[in-house]
C-alpha cells in the first residue's frame, strides 16, 4: 500500500512503517491489526482524538445542510464559529479572518503587518517555522538553504536568538512592520519562549509602531493548558494565528486582531475562497465547545504534570515546552527513541532538534496513557 501510494505522489514525505486504516479516542488502530497509542495526533491537529461524537456529528450534520457556500454570503453557522473563536481568543482580540491553513493565515498576518505600517521588513526568531508559502517560509528559519525554494525572499528579514531581548531591541527599529514569533517553538523541539522576552517583544513593538504577531499554529487552541500561550501569559499581540486543532481534522486556520487593525480594511484587501467555509465553522464550533464542556484545558495540565513528573525516564534526560506540546530531550538520538517507542505501539514525533521526542497527543489524552508511556519508556536502554 505504501508503494501505491508512493507510486502516484511526489516523493516530499519520509513515512513511518504503519498504515492507520481507523482511530477512536487516542487510538489507531492499522492495517495489521496493530493498536497504537498517538501522541503525536497528526502533527497536533487531531485536538480532540478520533470519532470525537460532536465533532463528528457536526461535520455530518452540516455535510447534509449546506455544504458549501462562500464569504459572498453571510451564514448563521459562520457567525457562530467566528463568535466561539473571539471569545476563545484573549480580551482585545475580536476580530476573525477564516482561512484554511496555518501558512495562509500567517501569509495574511505578515500582510495586514505591512499594509498597517507601510514598512517593509521583519524581525523573527531563530528556530522559528511559519509555514511554506512565499511569506510564511521568508520569516523560517533557515529559510535560504531548505525552507524557501523561491529565488528571493519578498521583504527584509532579520532573525534573533529566542530569548534575547537586547538583541530583539536592536533588530526592531522605525522600518520594522511585524515581529513574528511563535511563543513555544513547535518544529525547533517544544521550546517555550520566556514570559518576559514576549513581554519585551510586546514593548519593543509598541516602541516602534511595529505589529507583534503570535504565531500560535501548533501551540494555541488549548493545547498550552489555556486557550492560546498569549492567554497564559497575559502578553496580547496585535495579531495571533492559529490553525492545526482549530478544526480538530477538519482544514482550517484564523488570523484573529483587533478592531484597530480590523476597521480600516475595505472589501477585496484579503480573500479565500474556502476560507471560513461551513464544514470548517461546524467543526471550529464543535471543537471550542468541546474544549470548555469536557474542561479539556484542566485536563491537558494535570496530564503534562504527570508526563513531567513520571516521563524522565529511560532514554530520556529533560523535558521541556508546556501543556501537551513537550519536548522529550534524549540521550540517544530521538528517532531511535521513536522507533523503540513505536516498535511498543506508542506514535511520537521528532523536531529540528536531533535530541528532541515531540509529544502533541490529542487534549483528550488519559491518565493510564501517560502510564503507557511513562513504562514504555522506562524499558528503553539506553
Ligand atoms: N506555524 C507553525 C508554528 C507550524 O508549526 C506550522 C506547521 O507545522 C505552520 C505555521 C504551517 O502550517 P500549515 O502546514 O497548516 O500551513
Amino acid at each position: 500500500m505504501i508503494a501505491t501510494e508512493l507510486q502516484w505522489t511526489l516523493p516530499v514525505y519520509p513515512q513511518l512503517p504503519i498504515e492507520p486504516l481507523s482511530g477512536h479516542g487516542v487510538m489507531l488502530r492499522t492495517t495489521d491489526g496493530r493498536e497504537i497509542l498517538d501522541f503525536y495526533g497528526g502533527h497536533a491537529v487531531v485536538s480532540l482524538g478520533y470519532g470525537h461524537p460532536a465533532l463528528s456529528a457536526a461535520i455530518r450534520a452540516q455535510s447534509e445542510t449546506l455544504i458549501f457556500q462562500s464569504n459572498l454570503v453571510p451564514l448563521d453557522v459562520r457567525a457562530g464559529a467566528v463568535e466561539a473563536l473571539a471569545r476563545f481568543a484573549p480580551a482585545g482580540l475580536d476580530r476573525v479572518f477564516l482561512v484554511n491553513s496555518g501558512a495562509e493565515a500567517n501569509e495574511n498576518a505578515l500582510r495586514l503587518a505591512f499594509r498597517q505600517t507601510g514598512r517593509k521588513q521583519v524581525v523573527a526568531l531563530k528556530g522559528g517555522f511559519h509555514g511554506r508559502t512565499a511569506a510564511a517560509a521568508a520569516a523560517t528559519w533557515g529559510c535560504s538553504e531548505s525552507w524557501y525554494g523561491f529565488p528571493q525572499t519578498p521583504f527584509e528579514i532579520a532573525f534573533v536568538e529566542p530569548d534575547d531581548s537586547q538583541a530583539l531591541e536592536k533588530a526592531v527599529g522605525m522600518d520594522t512592520a511585524a515581529i513574528i514569533l511563535e511563543p513555544i517553538q513547535g518544529i525547533a523541539g517544544a521550546r517555550a519562549l520566556a514570559p518576559e522576552f514576549l513581554r519585551a517583544a510586546h514593548a519593543f513593538a509598541g516602541a516602534a509602531g511595529a505589529i507583534l504577531i503570535f504565531d500560535e499554529v501548533q501551540c494555541g487552541m488549548g493545547r498550552s493548558g489555556y486557550p492560546f500561550v498569549a492567554s497564559m501569559h497575559g502578553v496580547t499581540p496585535d495579531i495571533l494565528t492559529t490553525a492545526k486543532g482549530l478544526g480538530g481534522g477538519f482544514p482550517t486556520g484564523a488570523v484573529i486582531t483587533s478592531d484597530r487593525i480590523a476597521d480600516p480594511l475595505a472589501n477585496g484587501d484579503l480573500g479565500s475562497t474556502f476560507g471560513g467555509g461551513p464544514m470548517a465553522c461546524a467543526a471550529i464550533t464543535a471543537v471550542i465547545g468541546a474544549i470548555r464542556d469536557e474542561d479539556l484545558l484542566g485536563n491537558v495540565r494535570k496530564l503534562s504534570a504527570m508526563i513531567a513528573n513520571t516521563c524522565l525516564t529511560g532514554p530520556i534526560t529533560a523535558i521541556q515546552g508546556a501543556g501537551f506540546l513537550l519536548g522529550l530531550r534524549t540521550g540517544p538520538p530521538a528517532r531511535e527513541v521513536r522507533d523503540e517507542l513505536l516498535a511498543r505501539n506508542i506514535l511520537t514525533g521528532t523536531s529540528a532538534d536531533p535530541h528532541v521526542l515531540r509529544l502533541l497527543p490529542p487534549l483528550t489524552l488519559r491518565q493510564e496513557h501517560v502510564e503507557q508511556l511513562a513504562a514504555a519508556l522506562g524499558e528503553i536502554v539506553t
